[in-house]
């Protein structure tokens, strides 16, 4: 990363350049180095053989100098001289060659000059012996000395060589002698080199004589931070001119400096280098431009490695020499990437675990993700029903999200314990149509290759997790072990699942019978109310106590009370819609919580048929038992707002079911548990002594024509101390009391009465309707008093219809009764159809004329489908028995212009007419002899 930031930042852009300069640079300096050495080497070696010619050269010059001497003195000391040699001395002098002339001894010494026995031994003397000594003028003198005849004596002459001549002319290097003596040393000659030479011949390191004659002494010493180089070479004579200490030339010379040798290719070493590093720097900045922006790119896909936002590096990009690089870039970029992917997923699912109860979130986000993870065509999730091992259902999902239906199949035994068996994924090529039941939904979606993953909860295959491909996928381990993640994850959940809702059961469900418990039904009762106290709905609460349940446990065991329990738990749901509660707080105590009561009458409907179905009798241990109820309804929010006091008013009630003599329910009552109303027998003979009952009347109309055809009276109570009563209030506890049968006597004469006084009054209605209580058929004498009063009034049998409820037919007496009340003319009508036995075997059976279809069928008209088919039915299967058909509770236009579409004959309710007091209906009856009285269904029609 830095790397790739420093090449492609400004400064490294000019590194770059600069890098290829000095490396183009470095072997041209290199190979200069290797040139000036050689040169330098070469130089050196041609100064050494320099100044070895130049030593030569000056000693021959210096030996002819001092031969042609030696001549002359030979030629001056030919023959015999004066005693006194003054001619001698004046010749030399004239010469030039030499300074002055000595006459020595015959031992040789000249007195002033230099003593023989420094040339040693001169007896034998033939030539010039060359004498080097010290004068007192000079720091070494040279002599010539030579055998003569002076007077009459054999002598040595001492010819002092003149120095003006001796070393003049040209530069005279250092000349010394073997003794180290030196001769001559002109101011030039530094003293450092005389130090090095004065050492050489010192230690005898001498050309000449004693070494071999091309022997030179290299000389060679570092002075003044230079180096230096010198030569010696022997001065040699031709003539026989000896010497005692050969005489000899030294020279020296600095030596050239390294550079030196550079100094004539200086400008052009420079100037190529110079062309190199400009060359360099061009070629590096070119190249670089290109390499710039590829590696720009590799970093920018190299900062996303490791993020969700990875991208791979740009095709352009992928110089060659880069491209592996954007390989391992893409390759890793592309591994993390799915990595996280496939972390943050499962990261998704733990919180769904941890958060949520259900199943469904979690298979969800497992089918939506593992394609994303796997890049998988399809996901399919098997789940096996828990109580089959053979049966399951498949949920599949596509990468394009497309919902899938749910497709139920069949396991084969064999994979599933394959499967049950194998630790990680399996994989499969070649789905076989039934070892792989569960892979076909994803086969006919196209994919052809699958990865599947046992899911194992309990040590029990629960699921397969499975991913479709169209093509082999790679076989990437970390695929196997995201899928394995996976399938873990939906093991926790099903586990889950199963364990939550296993305690969601034990917790809320009574065991024995499987109907919520208490808690459950506190719970739903609780919300009931809230919501009908919110929505403005209304509910009823029914508590159902069994009459003598005690003594089944007595009398054949709890086990088999237990088994009766269960059937009557049974039998109550089926009292019930869709959507109530029925619950069982214990022992033989249940409730039923029923949603949507807009009228009362509902809740003792359903009362009705609990009290019904629990009057069939049970068979356990192989006898019938007779477990009738007692019931006590309450509403709500009518009679409570709060679940405790709901509980409070549905006991009172059902207290007072039990006291009128079980097998009844009966609606809680404020008045009636404060006991400020009576409904108990005194209270209800006090009401009908005080002519406190009366009679309100509703019209019927025939559907097709708007027509009135009959009227229905209907009791009501008008209590001076409570206002006006509905029979609700009144009926259960006449029943219960057997007061029904004089309440049904006033009923049936007051409606008589009141029909003859509009006969009278040429108003007639037509037919009218009395309801009458099952307890009143049951006496065998009530179609008597039927003839008696209808006889009394003068009316007409066929225009009293008589209304009862199914629950007639299940008293054998009350059945008799119908047809002798058939047989008197008048007409019956089955009241509040559907809500009873409603078979059509008893509508075949019985003389009935009429069906009122309840009103609770209509409630939800026209835009229930399933109410409008049963309405339809009703209607249909009423006409092919041949009976008219009355729609009770018709509220709505709609519900009226369904009931006519279906041909429905006559419909009542408050869309048509609320039941009135006989004053008004009398006023309606009049208007509609002055003309048509129902202008609604005249609108309508
Ligand atoms: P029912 O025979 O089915 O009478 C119809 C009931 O529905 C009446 O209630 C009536 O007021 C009501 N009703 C009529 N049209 C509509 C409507 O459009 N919407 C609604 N929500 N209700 C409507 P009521 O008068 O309270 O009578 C209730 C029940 O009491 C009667 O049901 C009947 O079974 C019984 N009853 C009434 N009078 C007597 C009687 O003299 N003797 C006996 N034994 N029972 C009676
Ligand atoms: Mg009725
Ligand atoms: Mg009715």
């Amino acid at each position: 990363m830095r790397l790739i930031w420093n090449l492609t930042s400004g400064a490294a852009g000019r590194r770059i350049p600069a890098l290829v300069a000095v490396c183009l640079l470095l072997p041209m300096l290199v190979m200069v180095g290797a040139v000036v050495r050689s040169l330098h080497a070469r130089d050196v070696a041609a100064l050494e053989s320099g100044l070895i010619e130049q030593a030569g050269a000056l000693a021959t010059v210096l030996a002819a100098r001092i031969e042609s001497a030696d001549a002359l003195a030979a030629q001056m000391t030919a023959g015999a001289l004066p005693a006194i040699p003054d001619a001698l001395r004046r010749a030399a002098a004239d010469s030039g060659l030499f300074r002055r002339v000595l006459v020595g001894g015959s031992d040789g010494s000249p007195g002033m000059g230099p003593a023989v026995s420094d040339a040693g031994d001169t007896s034998q003397l033939r030539g010039s012996l060359l004498i080097s000594a010290p004068t007192r003028t000079d720091v070494n003198a040279a002599w010539l000395a030579r055998r003569a005849r002076v007077g009459n004596r054999d002598v040595l002459v001492y010819f002092e060589l003149a120095s003006t001549w001796l070393w003049s002319g040209f530069e005279m290097p250092l000349v010394l002698d073997a003794h180290s003596s030196v001769l001559f040393r002109p101011a030039t000659f530094p003293a450092h080199a005389s130090g090095v030479v004065l050492a050489q011949v010192g230690a005898g390191n001498i050309p000449g004589a004693v070494a071999p004659a091309d022997y030179v002494p290299r000389l060679t010493w570092q002075a003044e931070g230079r180096e230096w180089r010198g030569a010696l070479a022997p001065v040699r004579f031709s003539r026989a001119i000896v010497s005692d200490a050969p005489w000899l030339i030294a020279v020296a010379q600095v030596a050239p400096g390294r550079m030196a040798a550079l100094a004539p290719v200086r400008s052009a070493v420079l100037t190529v280098a110079l062309l190199a590093v400009l060359l360099g720097a061009l070629l590096a900045a070119s190249v670089g431009r290109r390499y710039r922006w590829a590696l720009l790119e590799l970093q920018r896909a190299l900062l996303g490695v490791g993020t969700p936002q990875f991208k791979p590096v740009n095709k352009e990009a992928r110089l060659p020499a880069l491209a592996e690089l954007a390989n391992v870039i893409d390759e890793s970029g592309a591994r993390i990437q799915e990595d996280l992917v496939a972390l943050d997923t499962l990261g998704e699912i733990d919180r769904l675990l941890l958060g949520a109860t259900e199943l469904e979130p979690v298979m969800d986000a497992i089918l939506k993700r593992v394609t994303v993870v796997t890049r998988c065509q399809t996901v399919g999730i098997a789940l096996l029903d828990t109580d089959s091992l053979a049966l399951g259902r498949v949920f599949v999902s596509t990468h394009d999200g497309q919902p899938q239906p749910v497709t139920r199949v069949e396991f084969d035994l064999d994979i599933v314990s394959h499967l049950a068996s194998s630790e990680e994924g399996v994989t499969i090529a070649r789905c076989e149509e039934g070892r792989h039941s569960f892979l076909k939904p994803m086969l006919d979606l196209g994919s052809q290759f699958f990865w599947v993953w046992p899911v194992i909860s309990n040590e029990r295959l629960v699921a397969v997790l499975a991913a479709g491909f169209a093509v082999a996928p790679v076989q990437d381990p970390r695929f196997a072990r995201h899928g394995s993640e996976f399938a873990g994850r939906l093991a926790i959940a099903l586990s889950k699942t199963a364990r939550d809702e296993h305690l969601y059961r034990q917790a809320h469900f009574d065991p024995l019978t499987s109907l919520p418990n208490r808690l459950l039904f506190r719970d739903r009762l609780a919300q009931e109310l809230a919501n009908s106290v919110g929505s403005g709905s209304r509910g009823a609460l029914l508590y159902i106590d069994l009459d003598h349940f005690k003594k089944v446990n007595d009398t054949v065991g709890h086990a088999a009370g237990d088994q009766l329990l269960q059937i009557v738990a049974q039998r109550l749901r089926a009292c019930v819609k869709e959507g109530d509660t029925v619950a069982r707080l214990g022992g033989d105590e249940f409730t039923v919580i029923l949603r949507n009561v807009s009228d009362p009458e509902y809740a003792s409907v359903v009362s009705e048929r609990v009290i019904e179905a629990l009057k069939i009798p049970i068979s356990v241990a192989g006898r019938d038992h007779h477990v009738p109820a007692s019931i006590g309804i309450t509403l709500f929010p009518d009679d409570a707002q709060s679940v405790e006091q709901l509980m409070r008013n549905a006991d009172g009630a059902m207290y007072l079911a039990k006291n009128r003599g079980r097998n009844r329910a009966v609606f809680f009552d404020r008045r009636l548990m404060a006991n400020r109303f009576d409904p108990t027998q005194s209270g209800l003979h006090r009401a009908l002594r005080r002519r406190e009952f009366s009679l309100y009347y509703q019209p019927q109309f025939n559907l097709a024509d708007g027509s009135l055809v009959g009227i229905e009276a209907l009791l009501r109570w008008e209590s001076p101390r409570d206002g006006l009563r509905p029979p609700a209030d009144i009926i259960p506890a006449a029943e219960a009391s057997g007061l029904i049968v004089d309440i049904g006597g006033w009923v049936l004469e007051a409606a008589c009465s009141q029909l003859a006084l509009w006969r009278e009054q040429g108003v007639s209605p037509g037919r009218l309707a009395v309801n009458v209580s099952v307890e009143q058929l049951k006496f065998a004498e009530f179609p008597r008093s039927v003839r008696r009063i209808l006889d009394k009034h003068g009316i007409p049998p066929d225009l009293i219809e008589i209304e009862m409820t199914e629950s007639v037919f299940a008293d054998e007496v009350a059945g008799g009764v119908l047809r002798q009340l058939a047989d008197l003319g008048v007409r019956l009508a089955l009241d509040d159809f559907g809500t009873g036995y409603s078979s059509l075997n008893y509508l075949r059976q019985h003389p009935i004329k009429v069906v009122k279809i309840d009103r609770s069928f209509l409630e939800d008209l026209p835009m229930n489908p399933a109410s409008a088919t049963l309405a339809e039915t009703i209607i249909t299967m009423a006409h092919a028995l041949g009976k008219e058909v009355v729609a009770e509770g018709v509220e709505t236009e709609e519900q009226m212009q369904f009931l006519r579409e279906r041909r429905c004959d006559h419909a009542q309710g408050f869309y048509l007419a609320h039941p009135m007091p006989a004053a008004e209906m009398t006023k309606v009856l009049q208007q509609r002899r002055d003309g048509p009285a129902v202008e609604r269904l005249r609108e309508v029609g």
